[in-house]
């Protein structure tokens, strides 16, 4: 575990303006010190006004990025426009992308090599419908996005996998610890097979899917699991901090 530096990320989704920066200042008094790197990923908007609060104490981070370096995309972001607004990483393939604006693994991937060009950390999510979990499926549905969404670059830096199973994600429902468990063990395998051991142990794997100060604790004592990617509990400092509080 000690080759893992632990990662508390919250993705504010679309929720936020300029008055909820108060909430960067007061995670910055209360945790900047904190032991694990801790991510916020605003709306593009607040990425800059972020990075200035976050005092370099929080790493801040980009929601999702355009396959192509530049050109005729209206209303999309490139990720050298994150990386030059402050941002060190940028999400990929959450559901809600793939949901709305039907992503597929192969799109998935072509974001995360754009993200890796432009020197951002990408984290990758992955995770099954409740229809593929009770139709047994949930592994294959694993080894499947992991073998389309994630580029052959990969290193133990520039790779961070989040597994959220898409029906735990805003519903308060959570998998067991023994679910959540098998789920990153089997994705430590098969990072391990693919990029060696030496890559395949380095890669953070994150949990992600209403994790609440309530169950963080009990989330991060399962092997393998490196830390979570947050999103309503992210919005609050005291229930981000007591998460990162959790993970410390
Ligand atoms: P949630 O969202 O914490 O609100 O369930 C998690 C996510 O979508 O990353």
């Amino acid at each position: 575990m000690s080759e893992r530096r632990k990662l508390a990320a919250g993705n504010w989704k679309m929720n936020g303006t300029g008055a909820d920066l108060s909430e960067i200042d007061a995670l910055v008094s209360g945790h900047g010190d904190a032991g694990c790197e801790v991510l916020i990923c605003p709306p593009a908007t607040l990425i800059t006004r972020m990075v200035a609060r976050a005092d370099g104490k929080i790493a801040v981070g980009g929601q999702d990025c355009h396959p192509a370096a530049s050109g005729a995309h209206t209303g999309d972001i490139s990720a050298a426009m994150l990386k030059d607004a402050g941002a060190s990483f940028v999400i990929t393939g959450h559901s809600e992308r793939r949901a709305d604006h039907g992503e597929t693994d192969e799109i998935v991937r072509a974001k995360t090599e754009a993200g890796w060009a432009a020197g951002l950390t990408v984290i990758v999510c992955i995770g099954e419908t409740l229809d593929e979990r009770e139709a047994s499926n949930t592994l294959g549905i694993i080894d499947g996005q992991l073998a389309g969404s994630v580029p052959d670059a990969a290193t133990g830096h520039n790779l961070v996998i989040a597994y959220e199973p898409v029906w735990a994600i805003g519903t308060g429902k959570v998998p067991s610890t023994d679910q959540i468990g098998e789920v990153h063990d089997h994705i430590r395998t098969r990072l391990e097979q693919r990029f060696g051991a030496g890559v395949g142990r380095t890669v953070r794997l994150l949990y992600g899917g209403s994790v609440k100060p309530g169950n963080a604790a009990d989330i991060f004592a399962v092997p393998n699991v490196d830390g979570a990617l947050v999103g309503g509990a992210s919005l609050k400092a005291d229930d981000f901090g007591g998460i990162i509080s959790a993970l410390d």
